[in-house]
């Protein structure tokens, strides 16, 4: 288990993350940087594909962006003036090279890679189907089925076989193609997960966010809209609407942990909805303490914002050290357990005898929880309090973030009350979600059409689980089989 953010082994992950350039002469190389950026999203692995013009190239690895591109001849092979990339953290699908993006296929019309950041959520339905066409597949990633879907579409065109094809598959996609005739950038009619456009020189280029423009010095222009399909090509850039207009409902948790805090997602700066989010728990939870104390890093601007809420003093109760390798962090209980206490101290002069606000951003296993209350108390914290910048994470997640399965979320079992017996805190809450809502600059949530996916905190998932729905159905049918064997 590769792991960069903090106390990260009980987080949410984002799964991926894409970029793609049209037009520049050192197009890899942009790539490369712009995917350095976004390796939050992903650190299992990561790809480049270029097309110069004749032939497509090549490189994907697993691991880091740096370990995959640090030899200067791996950029130098990757030649011509478009490119796109991938970092990728697995969702479905094994971990294995040929699951790694960008996904290639020759057609008949010409190459055709793909990167997507999401989860087709009838991946599986669609691979039977075409599997039993005939479809030979090369690797286990939901993606995979895109490029079946485009090979044996009937229509002519590879724009129209594009569209045909998207409108077959459910759940979540960001999507940046390239191809010998231009390149395409899709997000799905709900716009689950986010993709944004920018301009470098004469070159567009497209990304998962806004902090890989910035890297590579480019111009941030739009978000690509929901159900929105840019084309960009030697013939210039055009905007098509191919989906039937559905209301856009876009990863409210992306503002909460998954983007950067220095991107700016559908508009709004993340750092900034952070400091909201922080605010709003202060107003709707307060307590009274000597510190508010963020769990570092992610915590620490709703931290800000709860302490300037509430007047209480900001401080550093935990110390980070950035210099801890990822390869103490293993998968084992006992090793996760060492991996805490190298990465963090709580710093004790300061904590001694003190009642403490600790904000974090989620609540997922709850281990984590357990163990920074523990490192305060043992640092002589007199109170901790904590507080959580997001609902209670109640559901899984289905649309390309790693959650594990729902019987292993703390608040799929337990009530507030219990989660705090549980961790070990002297008061617990959660911002509420009408107040993570007011957050992100909604004056209400909708009940009944919920401007954002929210469906790890409600349950309301904006579009059918069709694999997932189907083997809940095997399930439950082997279950009474065997009962009535
Ligand atoms: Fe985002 Fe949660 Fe919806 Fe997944 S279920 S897309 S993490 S809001």
């Amino acid at each position: 288990m590769l792991t960069t953010h903090p106390f990260d082994d009980d987080k949410l992950r984002e799964e991926c993350g894409v970029f793609g350039i049209w037009g520049a002469d050192t197009a890899a190389a942009v790539v490369a940087l712009g995917l350095h950026a976004l390796q939050h999203r992903g650190q299992e692995a990561a790809g480049i594909t270029s097309f110069d013009g004749r032939n497509f190239h090549s490189h994907r690895g697993q691991g880091h962006v740096a370990g995959t591109f640090d030899k200067d001849d791996v950029i130098r092979r990757l030649t011509g003036q478009a490119a796109i990339g991938h970092v990728r953290y697995s969702t479905t699908g094994e971990t294995a090279l040929r699951n790694v993006q960008p996904l290639f296929a020759e057609f008949s019309s010409g190459g055709f890679a793909i990167a997507h950041n999401g989860n087709i959520s009838n991946a599986m339905k669609i691979r039977r189907e075409l599997n039993r066409r005939g479809s030979i597949f090369q690797s286990t990633s939901d993606t995979e089925v895109l490029i079946h879907l485009v090979a044996t579409s009937t229509y002519r065109t590879l724009l129209d076989r594009f569209i045909d094809a998207c409108k077959q598959v459910e759940g979540a996609y960001s999507l940046v193609c390239l191809t010998s005739e231009g390149m395409l950038a899709c997000r799905d009619p709900l716009g689950v997960r986010p993709l944004v456009m920018g301009r470098l020189g004469e070159a567009y280029i497209f990304a998962s966010e806004t902090v890989a423009l910035d890297v590579v010095g480019a111009t941030y222009l739009r978000s690509v809209e929901p159900g929105e399909l840019i084309v960009v090509s030697s013939r210039g850039v055009s905007s098509h609407r191919p989906f039937a207009p559905v209301r856009p409902r876009p990863c409210i948790f992306e503002h909460v942990y998954f983007s950067r805090p220095d991107s700016i997602v559908d508009g709004s700066s993340v750092y900034t909805v952070r400091k909201q989010i922080g605010a709003e728990l202060a107003r709707e939870n307060p307590v009274d303490a000597d510190y508010v104390v963020p769990v570092p890093d992610s915590g620490v601007p709703a931290a800000i914002g709860y302490a300037q809420q509430s007047g209480i003093p900001f401080e550093l109760g935990i110390i980070r050290s950035h210099y801890v390798g990822r390869t103490f962090i293993q998968p084992s209980d006992q090793v996760r357990h060492l991996g805490v206490k190298l990465k963090h101290n709580a710093n004790s002069s300061l904590i001694q005898g003190k009642r403490i606000i600790l904000v974090d951003d989620s609540i997922v296993r709850g281990t984590t929880s357990l163990k920074i209350v523990q490192m305060m108390r043992d640092a002589g914290a007199r109170e901790v309090h904590m507080r959580i910048a997001s609902p209670p994470t109640r559901h899984s997640c289905f649309y390309g973030v790693d959650t594990p399965e729902r019987a292993k979320l703390l608040a799929a079992q337990m009530n507030v009350a219990q989660m705090n017996e549980y961790i070990r805190a002297d008061s617990l809450a959660f911002v509420s979600i009408e107040g993570l809502y007011r957050a992100v600059g909604e004056e209400e949530r909708d009940e009944a059409q919920p401007q954002h996916c929210d469906a790890c905190f409600t349950g309301q998932y904006p579009t059918r689980l069709t694999d997932h729905e189907e083997h809940d159905a095997v399930d439950q049918f082997a279950l009474l089989a065997e009962r009535y064997a």
